[in-house]
């Protein structure tokens, strides 16, 4: 288990990631970035001109800002995410596959949390939680009021229901993991080449990070 295995603990994943990342690049067209002169995806202190960088403490992650010691503001890394997600909102990605079923070229869509946030702290791009589609419940529910094809599905094996992918010419369901964690067609792009730009389908706005808080935390707490 690496660092962030450590420090957050609980999730275990089934996709290996390699274990040397190319550096992260910035994001295409950031809708409101604090440094816009050198591109820099931060999210701004509140209250003083700094930015919060992730520290590693004591008792784990968190947030701590630029200007320290001056300034001494933190934030709980769960907050970090919220806050970026409000500045920047969260790129949906998309990318076509051949339908299982009616053999046919069918757009998937998925975002990729983790992906995104290594732009603020390349720290989030080593192993932390992974978030796509079906993870998120409120970005799921604003995708398929915008995506027809994304569709609440039963799963019989765990008794539940979640947002995914459908086909859009037969409406066979694609497959919540192979879409979130695409181990045979984006995987090398969004972990290793950092190449998810080709993909970008567009920039979900998030007016109101609220509803998005329970997942995050749940996501971003560490583990004891
Ligand atoms: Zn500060
Ligand atoms: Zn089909």
């Amino acid at each position: 288990m690496g660092l962030f295995g450590k420090l957050f603990g609980k999730k275990e994943h089934d996709v290996q990631k390699p274990q040397t990342l190319s550096p992260p690049t910035p994001a295409p067209t950031p809708r409101a970035a604090p440094a816009p002169a050198d591109q820099v995806i931060r999210v701004p202190c509140n209250q003083c001109n700094g930015h919060y960088k992730v520290r590693d403490g004591k008792y784990g992650m968190f947030a701590g800002c630029s200007n320290y010691p001056t300034c001494k503001s933190t934030l709980k890394l769960p907050d970090l995410v919220l806050k970026y997600l409000e500045i920047y909102g969260l790129n949906i990605y998309r990318w076509d596959k051949e339908c299982y079923k009616c053999g046919k070229k069918t757009p998937v869509y998925s975002y990729y949390l983790d992906y995104d946030l290594a732009e603020l702290d390349e720290i989030f791009s080593m192993g932390g939680p992974t978030a796509g589609l079906g993870d998120l419940s409120y970005i799921d529910e604003l995708l398929s009021k915008q995506i027809p094809t994304i569709q609440m599905r039963y799963s019989r094996p765990t008794n539940s229901k979640y947002m995914a992918n459908t086909c859009e010419h037969c409406g066979a369901l694609q497959g919540r993991n192979y879409v979130v964690d695409d181990p045979h067609e984006i995987i090398g792009e969004l972990w290793h080449d950092r190449g998810m730009e080709k993909y970008l389908y567009r920039r979900l706005e998030i007016e109101n990070t609220a509803p998005l808080a329970k997942d995050i935390r749940q996501l971003y707490l560490q583990g004891e």
